[in-house]
């Protein structure tokens, strides 16, 4: 089987919430989405998708997913796409970096891989855990009161786990406006829940430590980037009990071997198209396993093609490792795929069907702007 060709669309989606707010005054209103169809000479068809989280979040953004698929497709096509470990070969080769570009390619690569043997791509990663998949919220920064009220609608749609955003400026509030906002969101904690607190990179070392020195010890949280480098990082790292967990400095398989030379963290955010693809991803999957790492498997954005790649990965992480998956379709208000993966009794499951399980809405995606 060979890759015949490559087709490149483009779409915008959305936030659903109007104006997703981070640390350091970054606002985002809509994702711009590219995704991948490659098609092979035996006339199967792979689907994969990479939506970066703006220019601001790491160093990603929309016009390089697609201009690193134009310095990387066309040395692709005639090569076998079941060969997934080769076609990163090829890619890396063909591009350094740029984890996001080569996503939607790797990952379409998967899908013709699961529905050439009839299987769905989780089984080929490793098998299914069979089990439902818990999911979290993204609550933006916000007043306290209208966090704890967002964490609320979350709740009564089934979500167990809230991603709690906070890292703000002395002037804008500081330590004590990110402490209050976690107390709010947690004052209604139920059983079975729990928060991740994410600064996004966003605090000093010094305004962490005073966000934590106001906190009473016995609240329940995970700290999330708290900070932007790695410096910052480990020296808060030695002066605190709180467990931490790495997002945006965890990128890449020599980064998570740096975190656990270092036990820089607790565990870290696999995120498929910041961490590289499903390939990279399953070797990172199993690095974490082997330091006792905890995963909570996300994508930095994305419609229903990203988030059926999620849950494929997720449904292979062991439960005692899997901290939670982020259901990407709940932060867009725009579907560009068929996806039977419904919230259930607060969990989640990939589909059962050959590939991916998603069947991309044509109308919704348009002309391809790239063909190779
Ligand atoms: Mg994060």
């Amino acid at each position: 089987m060979k890759i015949e060709k490559i087709d490149v669309f483009q779409v915008d989606l959305p936030y659903s919430g109007g104006v997703y707010k981070l640390s350091g005054g970054r606002q985002y209103t809509s994702f711009d989405a590219t995704i991948v169809r490659i098609t092979t000479d035996e006339g199967i068809e792979g689907w994969g998708e990479s939506t970066p989280f703006g220019a601001t979040y790491i160093a990603a953004h929309a016009l390089g997913v697609r201009a690193g698929i134009a310095e990387i497709a066309p040395n692709l096509i005639g090569y076998d796409p079941r060969q997934v470990d080769r076609i990163n070969e090829i890619m890396d080769q063909s591009l350094v970096g740029h984890n996001h570009a080569k996503t939607a390619l790797d990952v379409a690569c998967w899908d013709i891989f699961g529905k050439s043997v009839d299987m769905p791509v989780c089984e080929l990663l490793g098998g299914s855990t069979a089990r439902g998949l818990p999911t979290i919220s993204s609550i933006p920064t916000d007043s306290p009161d209208a966090m704890r009220q967002n964490v609320a609608a979350h709740r009564s749609q089934g979500y167990k786990g809230h991603s709690i955003k906070i890292g703000t400026l002395d002037s804008e509030g500081g330590p004590a406006l990110d402490a209050e906002r976690i107390q709010q969101c947690l004052a209604d904690r139920q059983h079975g829940e729990y928060f991740l607190v994410d600064a996004n990179g966003g605090l000093t070392v010094e305004n962490a430590l005073r966000m934590l020195q106001i906190l009473p010890s016995d609240l329940d949280f995970v700290l999330e980037a708290p900070c932007s480098s790695w410096r910052e990082t480990l020296s808060l790292r030695k002066r605190t009990s709180i467990p931490i967990v790495l997002d945006e400095l965890a990128t890449t398989e020599q980064s998570l071997i740096q975190i656990i030379a270092d036990d820089a963290a607790d565990g870290i955010g696999l995120k498929i198209s910041k961490n590289g693809g499903l390939t990279k991803c399953r070797r990172q999957r199993d690095i974490c396993i082997a330091a006792g790492l905890t995963m909570s498997v996300q994508d930095t954005v994305g419609s229903e093609i990203a988030f059926a790649a999620v849950l494929h990965l997720a449904q292979t992480v062991p439960e005692r490792y899997l901290r939670c998956v982020l259901d990407t379709r709940g932060m867009i208000n725009l579907k560009t795929a068929e996806l039977n993966a419904e919230l259930i009794d607060s969990t989640i499951t990939a589909p059962e069907s050959a590939g991916l399980g998603v069947k991309p809405d044509l109308k919704v995606l348009g002309k391809p702007v790239l063909s190779y």
